[in-house]
Order: structure tokens, then C-alpha cells, then sequence
């Protein structure tokens, strides 16, 4: 067999290992056998020297060589089988739950053994339950290993010798072939970053030298496993390139418009765009007057005016004769584009269809349907209803998603397919008001081109944000009360751990009853994940046309709709929410001309780095800054959110950990490029070979 598919060989290659275990194997992504290589311990035990009792420490494990002194069967409580054992230093029980009569019979007084277990303080003194023991004829005999033992992760019905023994077959395997698993880090990436090759990194993991510290093998210092999450990152990264690569393989409809059609549309609005608007504008006007497919991402913080822009693109769209498809998270916002599409394509005879799950009456959805297939509606609007089965287009020319952090790229993905004829595909413009740090956004998006609209447009009155102490509720309160009487509205915005909707709902639904107890001439309204989709979006209209004067929510209102009349927000627990997060609810406010306020009411004592957060709110309302502090003080994982770094599978990578190796990830991928392209499929195959489905959703 040659040395290139060695190692793709499947599990059961291995003597021994079928069955069962196949399955069982699979559990943990173990198909092929260079699976086993990459499936690293979870910690490990030091058998390399043994140990004397007077020495043992509670927690660890230990090898030790001693004589048994006595060993007795105990009825009472559960039976056991008690063994005392003393080397020349101490004493030490060993205490089995499970046992036979031979068993008893050999650990009979004065036998030797060497055993190995976890050391534990039991009522009379240290004591292992259950080691793997053997009984030997002198202290010579007790078999000590050259490096660290590995302890691998285990799935249900699987043993730890079996799945030790096959990585170490594996192992032996690779180093008989060196060549059945290259270095795919060339020699240039590997000395500018001072990372150990491929070989030597393994084999520190696998087994470890004895003597080093058994702890710090598995944190992200230790470079063996710095190296291996380095290049899994990288794999990941190139991976998205080469799907943009094979993206601009498509043809793509070239889509224009007129100077008199260009006109017609900003004489219609009623504002000036802003400089940031206008360049993003000319990058899409650009990205759509070629023939092959736009992936752009638009970047803006609440309220910077993303959406007129992507309008542009639609009327680059409609004025070629190709129909565009809007989609939005929420029924809400597509609302809120259909009254803004209506307005801004009033001059140009063009048909705009509003789909969602919730339309009316199976003839209108009919004719709407029709209308989409047979090409007389130019401009679809609409939610996830969008790309079910039954929705056809004429000639799809462009995509619009907006706030795509609420879409799986396979959602988007379905809805650009369907535009798709022969070897075309629509473009596509996502919009994003969640600022993403360049680092993540090259892990993350390398896919797509990315555009900042990084200027509000003008008039705009940053929210005046206050941290406040929940003792000072009563005065929160008087200043509703207030703010009431003055005609304007208002939203309290509960917040829990994010995890538990549940009791983020309960805790909305008990504010919004206390508050209408103390605040009597108050309209309050209660919006909150678990209602049905209809009864809030009756409860959010009510409040958008002034019936309501406060409205108590959880976060689901933090991709929501301009009111501008509501102009002060109260954040319950604003502690336990992400910067960006907060940044996001606070957006909801300020939206009109005149002052505006956020009040974040948190539970004190407050630790230092919340009031350090909390201070990074006030005194900025720059999402992007934001963002990078957000990134700074609490890792990706947590700045995006479980439905953002959830789209991608690490193997060894773990993002929180490694945020660090980013910007090395990038230089990397460069080098590789240039230097070595022919290591680039081998490396995505290597790390994403079976999992490419996964990380594209
Ligand atoms: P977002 O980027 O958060 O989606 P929107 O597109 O909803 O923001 O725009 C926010 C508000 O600002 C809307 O009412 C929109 O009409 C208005 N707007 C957009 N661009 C401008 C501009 N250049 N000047 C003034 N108002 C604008
Ligand atoms: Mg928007």
C-alpha cells in the first residue's frame, strides 16, 4: 500500500478493532485511522516512576510497588474487598467493589504488587479504589513506561486500552511512513511562527517526555498543541477562500442602471446619502456590474442606513429586468422594508410582493406565488417563507439578507440557489449590524467581500447611557412616570443568563405586572420570546403607533423596529449581557432627534471588569470599538454567540483558547499561497475532509 493512503485506511484495518467498536469509534469522528493521530488525550497519567506512599498526594495518580500486608472481605455497607499494602514508607488501602474469590486468594499477606490508581483521602487514610494492580516477583518487575501515559477521551462501551492501543498501532504506522502524513505547514510558515514540525508536535502530545508537567501539556502555551490548532485554523481559513475561488467560477447576471434611473431614486429620497453610504455603493455598483456572482457583506451599526443602500442594489437589480428577493429575520423588519421599498421605489413601476409564514388566505398566497414565477413582481419581500419549495422565481438577480447572524449560511445559501439557471447565480448582499473584529471576520467570512458603512447619518444625538444601581429601581421608575407625561415612550428590557428563555419570559412577565401595579396612568405592553409571533408583532404595532407608552421586553426586541418617539431604554442586568448585545438594545433608542437615554440598571456589587464593560458603553457609541473591547474582555465564543462560532467544528482548535493564533493564521495562509498551493487542498481535506458538509451550514 502506498504511503498516501495509509492512513485513509478505515478503523478496521486495525487487528482487533470491528464490531462494535466501529460504531462506537465513530461517535468520536473516528473513521479513518489518521483519525486516531488527531484524536489528542484529555490528560495524562505518569507511569514512568514509581512512587513512594509517603509521597502520595489525594487527586493524583500514582505507580506504586508495595507488599500486602493484610486484605479482608467487608459486609458492612456496600461488600468490598479491603487490602492493606505498605511499602517501606507507609501505608495505602486498595478497596474493590467487584472482585472473586482468586482474587482474594492472590493479594494474600506479604505478596508483592505494583498498582496504579488515583489516590483518594478515604475515612482511614489514602486509599484506590479499584487500580489495575499485578502481582510480580520483585520490585525489578515493576514495569515502569518512558513517557507519560495518555488518557483519551472515551465514548460509552469503549475502553481506554483499546482506544490507547490502537492510537499507538496508528502511531507506529506514521512512523514507519513518515511520508503517510506529511507536514503540510511549510518549512517557512513553521520558522517564522517557531512552531515544531508535524512529528515532533504529535509525538509531545501522544507521549509526552517524562518529567514535564502533566498540566501544562494541554493548555494553548505548549507549542505541540498550539502547532496542531494553528493549522487546523488555517485549513479552515483556506477553505473558505477556495469556496470563494470556486464562487467566482458562476456567471452572474451584470446588473445596471441609468444615470436617469440613478436620478429618479436619490431625488426620491428624502435625505442625503453619507459619504460611507455613497462608497459602499460604488463597491456593489461594481461588484454587480460583473458577470460573475457579488458575495458582499455590509457592515454598519444600528442605524447607520444599511438599508437604503442595499435598496440601491435593487434598483441596480430591477433596472437590468431581474427580480430581487429581500429576506429578514423577523416579520417585523420585512414589514419595516416593505413600507421603506414601497416609499423609495414609488416612481418606478415595479410590483413588490410581501411573503411570509403568516400570510392570509391560501389565494392570496397563491397569487403572490404566481406573481413570483411568472415574473411580474420585481421586488419579493418576505422571511424565511422565502425559500420553502414552493416559491419559484422568474429571473432571480439579487439576494438581500439582512441582519444574516440570524440565517444559517445554508439558508442563504437555499435562497440563492434558487435564482440559480445553468451555470449562473444571483448575487448577493448580506447585511450585518453586528460590528465583526477583522481577526474573526477572516476566520469567519473569508468567504465574503466585506463593506463598512462606518458614519451615522447626520442629526444623529448619541444615547446619553447611565449605569445605575437596581437599588435605585423606585427612582428608575419616577422617571418613567415622567418621561410619560411628556408624550414619549419608553422600553424595559429584562435579561437573564441567555440560555433560559424561559425564565427571561417569566421575568418580563412579573416586571410587566409589578410596573402596572405601581405605574397606573402607564400603557404597558409585554413582548417576549415565547409569544406567538402574531400576538407580538400586534403588541409591537401597538406600541409603534403611540397606544402604548411602555413596553417591557426581553431581548427579543434587540433586532427590532424604529420608534422614534421611544427614547428612553431601561437594561435590567445589563452585567450579564455581551457589549455588542447591549450596543444592539440601545440602537432601539435614539432614533429621532431628540435626546435619548439608556439606563443600565445592574445588581450591585458590581466586579470590577462588569463596571469595566459598562464603562466602555457609556463612553462610546461606536460598535466597532465595541466590539473589539467586547472581543478583548470575553472571547469570540461568547462575543458571537453560540449561533455564530456554532457554524464551525474544531477538531483541536478551540477559538476562546486561541484567539491569539489569528492574526498569525492570516500571515500563514498568505505564505502558503504563495509558497506552497499544492498543500492547500491537502490541508482542507486533512481537517475538513469529512466534516466540509458542517462547516458550510
Ligand atoms: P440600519 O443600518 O440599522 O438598518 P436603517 O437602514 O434602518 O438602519 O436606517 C435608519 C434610519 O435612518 C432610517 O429611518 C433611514 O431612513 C434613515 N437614513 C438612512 N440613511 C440616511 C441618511 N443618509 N440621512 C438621513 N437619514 C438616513
Ligand atoms: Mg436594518
Amino acid at each position: 500500500m502506498d504511503s498516501q493512503t495509509l492512513l485513509k485506511q478505515s478503523v478496521v484495518s486495525l487487528k482487533g478493532i470491528g464490531g462494535q467498536t466501529v460504531s462506537r469509534l465513530e461517535k468520536l469522528d473516528i473513521r479513518q485511522l489518521r483519525d486516531f493521530i488527531f484524536h489528542l488525550p484529555l490528560r495524562y497519567e505518569d507511569r514512568t516512576r514509581v512512587q513512594t506512599i509517603n509521597k502520595l498526594i489525594p487527586g493524583s495518580t500514582a505507580l506504586i510497588c508495595a507488599r500486602v500486608v493484610s486484605s479482608s472481605i467487608l459486609n458492612r455497607g456496600r461488600r468490598s474487598l479491603i487490602c492493606q499494602i505498605s511499602d517501606t514508607t507507609g501505608h495505602l488501602s486498595l478497596r474493590f467493589f467487584h472482585f472473586t474469590a482468586s482474587q482474594h486468594n492472590s493479594l494474600s499477606a506479604g505478596t508483592l504488587i505494583s498498582c496504579f490508581g488515583e489516590i483518594k483521602d478515604g475515612y482511614s487514610g489514602y486509599e484506590m479504589i479499584h487500580p489495575e494492580y499485578k502481582v510480580i516477583q520483585q520490585e525489578s518487575d515493576c514495569i515502569t513506561s518512558d513517557s507519560l501515559t495518555a488518557v483519551y477521551p472515551l465514548t460509552e462501551g469503549l475502553r481506554q486500552a483499546t482506544l490507547r492501543k490502537a492510537v499507538q498501532q496508528t502511531l507506529t504506522l506514521y512512523n514507519n511512513n513518515p511520508d503517510s502524513l506529511p507536514d503540510l505547514l511549510p518549512v517557512a510558515v513553521l520558522s517564522r511562527f517557531q512552531y515544531p514540525c508535524l512529528n515532533d508536535a504529535l509525538k509531545a502530545l501522544h507521549t509526552p517526555a517524562p518529567g514535564i508537567s502533566v498540566n501544562a501539556l494541554l493548555n494553548i502555551p505548549n507549542p505541540a498543541l498550539k502547532r496542531l490548532a494553528f493549522e487546523e485554523l488555517i485549513a479552515h481559513q483556506l477553505s473558505q477562500l477556495q469556496r470563494k475561488l470556486a464562487d467566482k467560477q458562476w456567471q452572474a447576471p451584470p446588473l445596471k442602471s441609468s444615470a436617469k434611473q440613478t436620478q429618479q431614486f436619490l431625488d426620491n429620497l428624502s435625505f442625503q446619502l453619507t459619504h460611507a453610504q455613497q462608497r459602499v455603493i460604488n463597491e456593489i455598483k461594481m461588484d454587480c456590474a460583473n458577470n460573475s456572482p457579488m458575495l458582499r457583506l455590509i457592515q454598519g451599526d444600528v442605524g447607520s442606513g444599511k438599508t437604503v443602500v442595499s435598496a440601491y442594489a435593487a434598483l441596480l437589480a430591477l433596472s437590468s429586468n431581474f427580480q430581487v428577493a429581500i429576506m429578514a429575520p423577523t416579520e417585523l423588519l420585512a414589514e419595516q422594508h416593505l413600507r421603506n421599498f414601497s416609499l423609495w421605489f414609488e416612481p418606478f413601476d415595479v410590483q413588490i410582493i410581501f411573503l411570509t409564514g403568516q400570510l392570509k388566505g391560501k389565494q392570496q398566497r397563491q397569487q403572490a406565488l404566481e406573481a413570483i414565477a411568472d415574473g411580474s413582481a420585481g421586488i419579493i419581500i418576505g422571511t424565511h417563507a422565502l425559500f420553502q419549495d414552493a416559491v419559484t422565481f422568474a429571473r432571480l438577480g439579487l439576494v438581500i439578507i439582512d441582519e444574516q447572524h440570524r440565517f444559517g449560511v445554508n439558508q442563504r445559501m437555499a435562497l440563492r440557489d434558487k435564482g440559480q439557471h445553468n451555470n449562473s447565480k444571483p448575487h448577493q448582499l448580506i447585511m450585518t449590524a453586528t460590528p465583526i473584529p477583522r481577526t474573526l471576520a477572516m476566520l469567519n467570512y473569508a468567504d465574503l467581500d466585506i463593506s463598512i458603512i462606518d458614519e451615522l447619518p447626520p442629526g444623529r444625538i448619541p444615547v446619553v447611557t447611565r449605569a445605575i444601581s437596581a437599588d435605585r429601581r423606585n427612582e428608575v421608575i419616577a422617571k418613567i412616570s415622567n418621561w410619560v407625561q411628556q408624550g414619549r415612550q419608553s422600553y424595559w428590557v429584562c435579561t437573564l443568563i441567555e440560555e433560559s428563555e424561559v425564565l427571561q419570559c417569566e421575568a418580563a412577565e412579573k416586571t410587566a405586572v409589578l410596573l402596572t401595579e405601581t405605574l397606573a396612568d402607564v400603557r404597558i405592553g409585554l413582548v417576549h420570546g415565547r409569544m406567538k409571533a402574531a400576538d407580538k408583532d400586534q403588541v409591537m404595532q401597538a406600541f409603534k403607533e403611540h397606544q402604548l407608552d411602555l413596553l417591557v421586553a426581553t431581548t427579543v426586541i434587540e433586532v427590532g423596529v424604529d420608534v422614534p418617539n421611544a427614547g428612553l431604554m431601561i437594561i435590567e442586568n445589563p452585567e450579564r449581557l455581551g457589549l455588542s448585545q447591549l450596543h444592539q438594545l440601545r440602537g432601539r433608542v435614539g432614533r429621532g432627534s431628540d435626546n435619548s437615554f439608556c439606563l443600565l440598571m445592574y445588581q450591585s456589587p458590581l466586579s470590577n471588569t462588569a463596571g469595566e464593560r459598562l464603562n466602555i458603553l457609556r463612553e462610546t457609541s461606536d460598535g466597532f470599538i465595541i466590539a473589539e473591547k467586547d472581543l478583548e474582555l470575553r472571547g469570540p465564543g461568547e462575543m458571537m454567540g453560540t449561533r455564530q462560532t456554532g457554524q464551525m467544528h474544531f477538531k483541536i482548535a478551540n477559538l476562546e483558547r486561541d484567539t491569539d493564533l489569528l492574526d498569525q493564521v492570516s500571515e500563514a495562509v498568505n505564505i502558503i499561497q504563495q509558497s506552497s498551493p499544492k498543500n492547500i487542498q491537502p490541508l482542507i481535506d486533512r481537517w475538513l475532509g469529512t466534516t466540509t458538509k458542517y462547516a458550510e451550514v
